[in-house]
């Protein structure tokens, strides 16, 4: 693999160049970017542009189809009975469950939501008095609020869990494994975990959560910044529940799902009665599995992750920055250059609100704050880039360059 070397942040690696085709005729696709040139959108683990494709299934949807779904007989209503029906085995086809097996697609707002149906309606029927849990306190709020919440609501039952923090290490932002095979004990029965964390861009590797954890317990991923970005296989990564917002894998806002296994705990049936669905969110959505599908979810990867190793590797020449969850090195080989598409680092003069409004005045749209991060994370705020592959090595040679005259 072609390696970076001395101060050269402006050749393109082998990573790049093959991809480089491929990548400008899918960037073509995406109205909003090339319908504003002077702009670039560095904040994908926010919410992502969508492609043309994406657009063009909510209007086809709207125009031909729009009904209520699992409710009449007529046509439209039909179709759109189907296009839920599609959908849920659209994501599981998406996430690689091998079908048929015992599990459920639930659709919801987002990863929020998602992961808020879960303690409230399936963790209390899995947890008995005593049992325990491990919770990501570094990790997003929405991966947090809902365990202690949960852990709030069994106790007014007399049900008592403790919870236990997944060990962490600052210097790389990722789980400390060994730590946290020691720390778990027979009675820890479920497991919080992220698959990429939203400041740090660490796989936080669930292979190893697993082998710490071991082969009972039920392990939840929080999968906001994965899916849609990467290959997420539930086969492979052996876990319970994915829980991803739609609107960060390229469809529309309001769209997204929890996925359950139901092997390792009773099935997951979400209570009370949901309502109307997003319809045009989740027609929106299976369009963009299938194009992110077509485009290669590898390939999606090799070029964030090749544009994210130019962006450190630029900042490691520039003393005036503070990469985050990496104190401890920033070198060419190090796991650090190996981040899923974010970023995030600090000026050490400039304040990130500040910093985040000169980088706008140069055309560049970063997220700039605490990142809704944990108890255990960050306690100053900085400013987080977060790529697709709309990105370019160009757009982000040009933030070097402005993040250089800043220095
Ligand atoms: N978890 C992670 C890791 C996230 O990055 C985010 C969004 N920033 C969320 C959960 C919440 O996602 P949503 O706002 O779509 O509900």
């Amino acid at each position: 693999m072609h390696r970076w070397s001395g101060n050269d942040v402006t050749a393109v690696p082998e990573e790049l160049e093959e991809l480089r085709n491929w990548q400008s005729r899918l960037r073509a696709q995406f109205p909003i970017v090339t319908g504003n040139p002077e702009l670039v959108y560095l904040d994908s683990a926010a919410t992502a542009q969508k492609p043309q494709v994406v657009l063009d299934a909510a209007w086809t949807y709207l125009t031909t189809s729009n009904a209520n779904a699992g409710r009449a007989t007529y046509p439209w209503a039909n179709r759109t009975t189907a296009l839920v029906e599609h959908a849920r085995d659209r994501i599981k086809e998406f996430l690689h469950d091998p079908a048929p097996t015992r599990s459920s697609t639930h659709f919801t707002s987002g990863t929020t939501e998602g992961l808020r149906t879960i303690p409230r309606d399936w963790l209390p029927s899995y947890l008995a008095d005593g049992d325990e849990i491990v919770i990501p306190e570094a990790d997003h709020q929405a991966n947090i609020a809902p365990w202690l919440e949960a852990q709030q609501l069994l106790d007014r039952q007399g049900v008592r869990i403790r919870i236990l923090r997944m060990p962490y290490q600052a210097g790389s932002g990722d789980y400390d494994h060994r730590d946290l095979a020691e720390l778990v004990g027979p009675r820890t029965r479920f497991v919080a975990a992220t698959h990429v964390h939203h400041v740090y861009g660490a796989d936080m590797n669930i292979h190893r959560v697993r082998r710490a954890v071991g082969p009972e317990a039920v392990i939840c991923l929080d999968a906001a910044q994965s899916v849609g970005h990467l290959p997420v296989s539930v086969t492979d990564l052996d876990v319970d529940f994915v829980v991803f917002s739609g609107h960060k894998a390229l469809a529309l806002p309001g769209t997204g799902a929890v996925w359950a296994r139901q092997a390792r705990g009773p099935a997951f049936r979400p209570g009370g009665w949901s309502g109307t669905p997003n319809t045009v969110g989740i027609a929106s959505l299976t369009t963009a599995l299938d194009w992110l599908d077509a485009v290669g979810l590898g390939r999606i990867e090799r070029w964030t992750v090749a544009l994210t190793a130019r962006l450190t590797e630029g900042l490691r020449h520039l003393d005036a920055y503070e990469v985050l969850g990496c104190q401890t090195s920033l070198a060419a080989d190090s796991t650090v250059q190996r981040r899923r598409g974010i970023v995030a680092f600090r000026h050490r003069e400039i304040t990130s609100g500040d910093l985040g409004f000169i980088l706008f005045s140069h055309g560049f749209m970063v997220r700039s704050d605490s990142h809704c991060q944990g108890s255990a994370g960050e306690k100053t705020g900085s400013v987080r880039v977060s790529l697709h592959l709309h990105n370019t090595p160009d757009e982000i040679d040009r933030l070097l360059s402005v993040l250089r005259t800043l220095q």
